[in-house]
């Protein structure tokens, strides 16, 4: 690895910090609405920055590792090869997250997944707080699929690196029960394939449904949403949040009881 590579690595390792200092902030500053009006407890937090220290290096370890065990073949760097990477990357990390995501809620692997689901209300500590063995599942099959592809295709580091930038921030912006966007926006061509804030604060306090990562796309493939997504997405933006875990609407308000039996029986 040369010198801007091994920079890179170490810049991975530490950037999500600044975003959640920042995001913390601005969500201060400017009143940004929230999702869910219920206080996340000192103890979560100190749990979520405890996990953050062990969590957020094992995305960059591992793509350092393949690079330097020959598994991930690394091609010199074009803007092409940066932005075809890009892109390849993106969409290899949603359909992997989501099939991951699935796996890990089911009984025999949610020992995997459970420290995430104890924070059921998000802040953007939370988009650091892991188990090392999800973390490290999560970096395995995204590195994993890239080092394959690698072995045919020209893959580029900075393309790699340039995903992970935005997921990093994405990432922290989806955990910050912070809801910038507009309301109706879920409704949006935009809006339908990109998730938000409420979409993932939904799935932390509902513990199921959700599933996806930057995108609603496999979640509707696979009829995993929520059916109030948008109306959750635009009472938050509107400035009236929920404030109750289990507070559902329209269709979802019917039949309630069975989905929170079954949210208690997962979170137990
Ligand atoms: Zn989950
Ligand atoms: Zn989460």
């Amino acid at each position: 690895m040369n010198a801007i590579q091994i920079f890179l690595v170490l810049l991975l390792c530490v950037i999500t910090y600044p975003f959640v200092i920042a995001f913390d902030a601005a969500g201060r500053a400017w009143r940004i609405k929230k999702v869910y009006a219920v206080d996340v407890t000192d103890e979560q937090l100190r749990r979520e920055r405890r996990n953050s220290y062990f969590t957020t290096p094992i995305h960059p370890v591992t793509l350092a590792a393949a690079m330097l065990a020959g598994v991930l073949h690394v091609a010199p760097e074009t803007w092409l090869g940066a932005g075809l990477t890009f892109i390849a990357t993106f969409v290899w990390t949603e359909v992997y997250h989501y099939l991951l995501h699935r796996a890990i809620h089911l009984r025999s692997l949610h020992f995997i997944h459970r420290e995430h689901h104890r924070s059921h209300i998000t802040n953007t500590w939370t988009s650091i707080s892991f188990s090392f063995y999800e973390e490290f599942f999560f970096a395995i099959g995204v590195i994993g699929g890239l080092s394959l592809v690698s072995q045919w295709l020209p893959v580029s580091m900075y393309g790699i690196v340039a995903y992970y930038l935005l997921y990093f921030f994405t990432n922290t912006l989806g955990h910050s029960n912070l809801e910038v966007n507009a309301p109706g926006y879920m409704d949006t061509l935009l809006g339908k394939i990109f998730t938000t804030s409420a979409y993932h604060a939904m799935h932390h306090a509902r513990y199921v449904k959700n599933y996806g990562l930057l995108t609603r796309i496999m979640d509707r493939l696979f009829d995993s949403e929520w059916a109030d997504t948008n109306e959750v997405q635009s009472r938050a933006a509107r400035g009236e949040p929920l404030t109750a875990l289990r507070q559902k609407f329209g269709s979802e308000a019917v039949g309630d009881g069975a989905v929170g039996a079954q949210s208690s029986r997962l979170a137990s």
